[in-house]
């Protein structure tokens, strides 16, 4: 497979220059990481060299689809790669922050019902130069203002493609200067992956999909946890508190008589309590293979003040982009012609 210029460290990079002067490595470097340029668009080295780098180091993201919602400030990309697997990335621009959403594989073998990734199975692992050029790409799409936060919850479990997840962590905090806060790995739970995240001390913010906090309901929405159930995932909860003192949050798609019960808000606090963790509550988005509904809007904020009387610190998450189908648990990447083809949505 022909790299992309992101899939290079420093010492690879150089190889390419080898016969050039050593500062055209800093410019290059400075370009691709600092200016999120495409090879073609460095302008500091000339133009011969650029057009040979551009060719030996094509990028790995090709757009097959450009989609855009809430008025302009929601994008979502499908990509084709090189084998002709797609992805999807979604920019979204806030008022104080423009965060890109990443995939970490095509697809996801993970199974949760509820997913529309979940729904169309695995195609493949992402190599680290995919999952950084969709960052790059959306930083420059983004501009004039700075793309100040990525997230790994795109297509795909990111642990479960670990050693790539973490050298992309380890790329975006060295070469392009992002904090932990700023960089978000969201996990269905795989416990000892947690565990070495932890062990590793990777600068990174830990979101971890709840969803239910009993083993009964957990099976059924997230088949994962058949094999890491709440306990195992507890320990591994606690290990990363113990040695990264940083805050880890919970993430909860509200499900209609599956999730948003009474009981059910008990059996939450009371699991996120002793870790102090932080609820994210996201209304369920619509996908095609999953027919049960979404809380009712009142419900989600009975649950939102429920969890807060328990002492929970809670937040609901906004559903942008539900529209272009760019909305948590949606991204299948289908276009839109191959879209037309599915009929049976849950809205
Ligand atoms: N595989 C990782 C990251 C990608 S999913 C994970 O599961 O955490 C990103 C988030 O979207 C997860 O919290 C996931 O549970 C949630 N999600 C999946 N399907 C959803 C849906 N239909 N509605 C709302 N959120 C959903
Ligand atoms: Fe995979 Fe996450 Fe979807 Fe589950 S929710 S199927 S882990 S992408």
């Amino acid at each position: 497979m022909v790299p992309s210029v992101y899939d290079l460290d420093a010492t690879q990079l150089a190889t390419y220059l080898a016969d050039e002067p050593r500062y055209r490595l800093d410019q290059v470097w400075r370009g691709v990481w600092e200016g999120a340029l495409d090879l073609g668009s460095i302008t500091t080295v000339p133009k011969a060299l650029r057009e040979r780098l551009a060719r030996e180091l094509p990028p790995a993201l090709e757009v097959a689809n450009d989609v855009t919602s809430d008025r302009g400030s929601t994008r979502k990309w499908v990509f084709r790669l090189h084998d002709g697997a797609t992805i999807e990335t979604v920019l979204m621009n806030y008022t104080d922050r423009v965060t890109v959403c990443v995939s970490s594989q095509a697809g996801c073998a993970m199974g949760c019902t509820f997913c529309a990734t979940g729904q169309a199975g695995f195609t493949r692992q992402l190599s680290v130069g995919e999952v950084v050029e969709q960052v790059m790409f959306a930083a420059r799409e983004a501009a004039p203002r700075r793309l100040s936060n990525v997230v790994f919850m795109g297509m795909g479990e990111p642990l479960a493609n670990y050693r790539v997840t973490a050298d992309v962590v380890r790329r975006l905090h060295e070469y392009r200067g992002l904090s932990a806060r700023h960089l978000t790995v969201s996990t269905v739970g795989v416990a000892p992956a947690i565990e070495r995240l932890a062990d590793e001390g990777l600068p990174l913010t830990l979101a971890v999909s709840l969803h239910a906090a009993n083993d009964a309901t957990r099976d059924e929405l997230v088949p994962l946890n058949r094999r890491y159930p709440l306990s195992r995932l507890y320990e591994a909860c606690e290990k990363w508190l113990a040695s990264t003192s940083r805050r880890l949050s919970f993430e909860w798609a509200l499900i209609d008589g599956v999730n948003d019960t009474d009981q059910a808000m008990f059996e939450l606090a009371h699991y996120a309590r002793d870790l102090r963790a932080h609820v994210n509550l996201i209304p369920l988005n619509p996908t095609p293979g999953y027919l049960v509904r979404g809380s009712r809007p009142e419900r989600v904020r009975e649950f939102r003040d429920g969890l807060e009387e328990l002492g929970i610190n809670v937040t609901v998450r906004n559903t942008r982009g539900r529209s272009i189908d760019a909305a948590c648990g949606q991204l299948a990447a289908v276009t839109n012609a191959h879209r037309s083809s599915v009929t049976l949505r849950a809205r």
